[in-house]
C-alpha cells in the first residue's frame, strides 16, 4: 500500500510521494477504497501472509488518517493470522500515539529509514531529523512492544567514506535490531544530490571506495550475528523481511496507490506513478494501472534469474514450481553453467548462488549470464566490471 506523502523531499529520492496536505490525503483515501474494491474480487479465495504500508512515509499519516487506510485494507482483503504486517516510519515522526494506532491495527514490524548517524550527512542527504533520533525511535517502538524493527542505511554518497560509513554501522548494529537494510546511493536526474553527482558537482566516493563500503557492511554485520540474506538486507536468523521475500520469489501480490506494482495470476501491472495521474485515473473510473503485461516462460525465467541470485541462497530448485524452474534452465541454463565454470557463481546441489565475495557484483553476474541468454556473445567480456552500485536506493522513508 503505497503512501504518497512525506514531510519533506530528500536530496536523494525520486519515490512517488508530495506534500502532505490534508486535502491530498483525504482525497487519496476516498480514492485507496475506490482502488481496493476494484481489485478485492481477484483475491476473494486469498488471505494474505503479509501486508507492508510503504511509500512516501505512512509514518506521515495522523492516527485517524493512518485508520482509515487501514480499514480499507481489511474491509476489502482477508489478512492471515500471524500475517506480517509492515509499516515504514521516518524516526522523525514516530510518537507515542501513532505508535498506539498501528500496535492496535496489528503492525508487527517497523522499518525505519536512519540512513546515517552523521548529522551533516543527514543535512546533505536532506532528512529532516537528527543523528539521535533513530535511537530514539527505536527505544520508543520497544516500549510499546515493537520487536520487528529494522533500519534503512545508505552509503556510497557524495562525501561519505569507508571511516564515516564504519561508524554509522557500528552505530546502527549497537541498537541491536534484527534486520538491517543497506543501499548504495544511485545518482537520479530528477533529485537534487544525484543531479548534482550526475553534473560532476558532487564529490562522488568512486566504485572501489564503495565496494570497500559493502564489503564493511557484510563483515560488520557479521559480528553482530547478521547475515546477508539478500544483496541489500540483512538479518538475524529467522528475521528475514517474508514481504520482501514474495517480491524476491515471486510469489503473488497485489499493490494499492500511486506507483505500486502487482504481480497476479500471471499479470503484471504497476499503476501510474504520481498520485495525480493515478487519482484522475481512478475517479474518471479508469484503471489507474497502465500497460498489463501477461508473463511468458522466458519473462518469468528472466525474473528468476534477476531476483533469485540477489539472495544469499541464490537460485533453489525446491523454491519454484516445476515448470517455473524448467523456464530457467531451458533459457539460462547453459549460462548459468558458464558463470559456474568462470567462477562467477557456486553451483550446488539446488542451483547457483553468486559467492560471497562477488556479491556487490550480484547485477553484474547477472547481467553476463542474461547476456548468453540474450545470445549476445559475450566470450571476449573475461573480467567483471565493477559497477557503481550493486542496489536500487532505498524505498525508505
Ligand atoms: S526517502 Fe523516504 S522520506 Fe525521503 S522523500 Fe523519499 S520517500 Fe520521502
Amino acid at each position: 500500500v503505497h503512501v504518497p506523502f512525506c514531510a519533506a523531499r530528500c536530496s536523494y529520492c525520486d519515490f512517488s510521494s508530495g506534500e502532505r496536505a490534508s486535502g491530498a490525503v483525504e482525497r487519496w483515501l476516498d480514492l485507496l477504497e475506490r482502488e481496493a474494491a476494484t481489485r478485492a474480487p481477484v483475491a476473494a479465495d486469498v488471505a494474505f501472509s503479509s501486508v507492508f504500508l510503504g511509500g512516501g512515509t505512512p509514518s506521515a499519516l495522523s492516527a485517524r488518517h493512518f485508520g482509515r487506510a487501514w480499514a480499507t485494507v481489511t474491509r476489502h482483503f482477508r489478512v492471515a493470522p500471524g500475517a506480517e504486517i509492515t509499516l515504514e516510519a521516518n524516526p522523525e515522526s514516530v510518537r507515542p500515539t501513532l505508535l498506539d494506532a498501528w500496535g492496535a491495527a496489528g503492525v508487527n514490524r517497523l522499518s525505519m529509514g536512519a540512513q546515517s548517524f552523521h548529522a551533516d550527512e543527514l543535512r546533505r542527504l536532506g532528512r529532516i531529523h537528527g543523528a539521535e533520533r533513530p535511537a530514539a525511535a527505536v527505544a520508543m517502538a520497544r516500549a510499546h512492544g515493537f520487536r520487528g524493527l529494522s533500519l534503512d542505511l545508505m552509503f556510497g554518497f557524495p562525501g561519505h567514506t569507508p571511516a564515516r560509513w564504519q561508524a554509522t554501522l557500528e552505530r546502527a548494529l549497537a541498537l541491536d535490531l534484527p534486520h538491517l537494510s543497506a543501499y548504495c546511493f544511485i545518482p537520479e536526474p530528477g533529485t537534487a544530490l544525484g543531479a548534482a553527482a550526475l553534473a560532476g558537482a558532487a564529490d562522488m566516493p568512486d566504485a572501489e571506495a564503495q565496494a570497500e563500503m559493502y564489503a564493511r557492511l557484510g563483515e560488520t554485520a557479521a559480528r553482530a550475528g547478521m547475515t546477508t540474506y539478500e544483496t541489500s538486507n540483512l538479518c538475524r536468523p529467522g528475521h528475514e523481511a517474508r514481504h520482501n521475500l514474495v517480491y524476491w520469489l515471486r510469489r503473488p501480490y497485489l499493490g494499492l496507490g500511486p506507483s505500486a506494482h502487482s504481480l497476479w495470476g500471471g499479470t503484471r501491472w504497476g499503476n501510474a506513478y504520481a498520485l495525480e495521474e493515478w487519482a484522475a485515473a481512478l475517479e474518471s473510473g479508469r484503471d489507474p494501472a497502465g500497460v498489463l503485461e501477461r508473463e511468458t516462460p522466458d519473462t518469468v525465467a528472466d525474473e528468476i534469474l534477476m531476483l533469485g541470485l540477489r539472495l544469499g541462497d541464490g537460485l533453489r530448485r525446491d523454491a519454484y514450481t516445476p515448470g517455473a524452474w524448467a523456464a530457467l534452465v531451458r533459457r539460462h541454463g547453459v549460462g548459468l553453467a558458464a558463470a559456474a565454470a568462470t567462477g562467477r557463481l557456486d553451483a550446488h546441489p539446488q542451483g547457483w548462488r553468486v559467492p560471497p565475495a562477488l556479491r556487490f557484483l550480484a547485477d553484474d553476474v547477472i547481467a553476463w549470464v542474461a547476456a548468453r541468454a540474450a545470445a549476445v556473445d559475450t566470450a571476449g567480456v573475461a573480467p567483471i566490471i565493477p559497477s557503481p552500485c550493486p542496489s536500487p536506493p532505498s524505498p525508505a522513508i
